[in-house]
C-alpha cells in the first residue's frame, strides 16, 4: 500500500510491465496493489504521475515560489509528488534526475552529472521521503568551502535570487561556525561533498533540513548591516545552525513515526541553544529562552491545546510543530544533561550516534542510551515525555537550631489531554548550605502519590 494525494496517475509498472487495473485499488489517499500481482523476491515498481506545482497553494510537496520550483515534504508532503510509502521509518538512498529549462537544478546528496537542462543527483545516505528536496530556478550562489576535521573537503553554496548575493555572507559564516561547533562539541562531521542552502520567499516553516539541501524562508538567510538588527543576526545564525545540526539529529538518526517528533526537534533545539550560548552570551540566551518558554509553552499547557512532548494521538501532524514539542522538548534534554553531568551526557550521545546511526528511533531508544551509558534508571524521568502540563513546585523552608529543612511539593495540574493530576512531595534530609537549584534531582522523586527524599550531596 502506497500513500498519494492529488496525483494524476499516468502509468504504474512492476519490472517494466503495466499493472492490470483489476490488481489495483485506489482511494483518495492510497494505492493498494494486489499481492497476486507481485513477483517473488525483489522487484522494481514505477509510477508516472502528473502534478501541478503552480496550483499548489498549500506549499506541501512541489510548488512554485516566485518562479522557483521547490519542495516541502515534512511531514507528509512527498505523497503529493508521487506514490510512496510515506513514513519516516521507510529509509532509502535516492537517485534523482531533473530535467527543466531552469538554469539551476538541485537535489539531495552529491551531484553526479550536469548539462544544460539536465542534472543528476545521488544521495547515498538512506533517508525517509520527508527529507527529499528539489529546487529548480534562476538562482545565483555565494560559494565557499570547508574541510572537515578528518580532512574531507566540502563545497558550500548559499543560493539566492540574482541581486541578493551581497546579503548572504552572514548566512555562510554562520554555516561554517555551525560545522566547526558540531565537530568540537558533539564530534559530528559533515558527510557529503556539497552542502546547499536555498533562500525562497514562500515557505510555511522557517526552514527545512532536507539532506544536503536546506531550504530557508529568505528572511532567515538574507541580511545587511543597513537593515538587520542584532536580533536578526542571532536568529539567522541560530536557524542555520539548527538545520545544519539536524544532519545528525534528525537525518542520520530519524524518527520511527511522527509521535517521536520531539526526539529530533527537542534535541536539535537544545543543540542550537547551546551553540548560540557558546557564540554569544550564555546568560542572555538562557534568559530569552526562558522568556519564550513562559510566553508560548506555558500558555499552551494552560489551554485546550495542552499536550505532552510526545503526544499519543493526532489527527493532523502539521498541528504538532508546537512550543511543547520544540521548546519543552529542549528543556527535557537540558534537564537530562544536568542530571547525568556533562561527561556522561557526551558518553550517552556518543553511544546514541554509534548505536542508532541509519535508524528510525523512539524516545525509548533515546532514554536507553542514557541508562546504558550511565547506569541511571530513567523510568521516573520518562514522565516528562508523556505528561502534559506545567508542574507547580512549592518549597517550604523550616529553619531550626541551625538546620534548614526544605519540603518540596510538586504537582502537575490536570489538562484536557490528561484528566488526572500528578503529585509528589519530598523533603531534604540534612543541613543545607549549598545553593539549592544545582542540587535538585527530580528523578529521585517517588512515584505518583509517594514521598521520597530529595537527593543532596
Ligand atoms: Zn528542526
Amino acid at each position: 500500500m502506497l500513500d498519494g494525494a492529488g496525483l494524476r496517475t499516468k502509468a504504474l509498472r512492476i519490472d517494466g510491465r503495466e499493472i492490470a487495473p483489476t490488481d489495483l485499488r485506489q482511494t483518495e489517499s492510497s494505492l493498494t496493489i494486489a499481492q497476486s500481482a507481485l513477483p517473488e523476491g525483489d522487484f522494481t515498481f514505477s509510477a508516472e504521475v502528473e502534478i501541478d506545482p503552480e496550483a499548489n497553494t498549500a506549499l506541501e510537496g512541489l510548488y512554485l515560489s516566485g518562479g522557483i520550483f521547490c519542495t516541502q515534504c515534512e511531514a507528509e508532503g512527498f505523497r503529493h509528488i508521487t506514490w510512496y510509502p510515506d513514513r519516516p521509518d521507510v529509509m532509502a538512498p535516492f537517485h534523482v534526475v531533473l530535467r527543466s529549462d531552469k538554469p539551476v537544478l538541485l537535489s539531495n546528496g552529491n551531484p553526479v552529472a550536469s548539462e544544460k537542462g539536465r542534472a543528476e543527483w545521488h544521495d547515498p545516505w538512506p533517508k525517509p521521503a520527508y527529507l527529499f528536496a528539489l529546487v529548480a530556478g534562476d538562482l545565483v550562489a555565494i560559494d565557499d568551502h570547508f574541510t572537515t576535521r578528518s580532512g574531507k573537503p566540502v563545497d558550500l553554496h548559499v543560493w539566492v535570487r540574482p541581486g541578493d548575493q551581497d546579503r548572504a555572507d552572514f548566512a555562510m559564516e554562520s554555516l561554517k561556525k555551525s560545522m566547526i561547533w558540531d565537530e568540537e562539541v558533539y564530534g559530528r562531521e559533515y558527510d557529503l561533498d556539497v552542502f546547499n542552502i536555498v533562500a525562497v520567499d514562500d515557505f510555511n516553516m522557517g526552514a527545512m533540513e532536507n539532506k544536503g539541501l536546506n531550504i530557508f524562508n529568505s528572511k532567515l538567510v538574507l541580511s545587511s548591516p543597513a537593515t538587520a538588527t542584532d536580533l536578526d543576526y542571532e536568529r539567522i545564525e541560530g536557524v542555520i545552525a539548527h538545520e545544519y545540526f539536524h544532519n545528525w539529529t534528525g537525518n542520520r538518526i530519524t524518527c520511527r513515526d511522527w509521535f517521536q517528533l520531539c526526539l529530533k526537534e527537542g534535541l536539535t533545539v537544545f543543540r542550537d541553544q547551546s551553540f548560540t550560548s557558546d557564540m554569544r552570551s550564555a546568560a542572555v540566551k538562557r534568559i530569552s529562552d526562558v522568556q519564550t518558554l513562559r510566553a508560548r509553552q506555558f500558555r499552551e499547557d494552560q489551554g485546550p491545546l495542552a499536550h505532552p512532548p510526545r503526544p499519543d494521538h493526532f489527527q493532523e501532524i502539521n498541528n504538532f510543530y508546537t512550543a511543547t514539542v520544540y521548546e519543552k522538548g529542549a528543556e527535557i534534554i537540558g534537564m537530562l544533561k544536568r542530571l547525568v553531568g556533562d561527561e556522561n551526557y557526551r558518553k550517552a550521545l556518543d553511544l546514541y550516534f554509534e548505536r542508532h546511526d541509519g535508524q528510525a528511533c523512539t524516545i525509548e531508544d533515546w532514554l536507553a542510551v542514557f541508562h546504558d551509558a550511565t547506569g541511571r534508571d530513567l523510568t521516573q524521568f520518562k514522565h516528562w515525555y508523556t505528561d502534559a502540563g506545567t508542574p507547580q513546585l512549592t518549597m517550604i523552608e523550616d529553619w531550626q537550631d541551625g538546620h534548614l529543612r526544605l519540603t518540596f511539593r510538586q504537582e502537575t495540574p490536570a489538562t484536557p489531554a490528561k484528566a488526572t493530576s500528578r503529585r509528589a512531595s519530598f523533603r531534604s534530609r540534612s543541613a543545607l548550605s549549598a545553593p539549592m537549584a544545582t542540587r535538585f534531582c527530580p528523578d529521585r522523586v517517588g512515584d505518583d502519590r509517594g514521598r521520597a527524599e530529595l537527593c543532596l550531596p
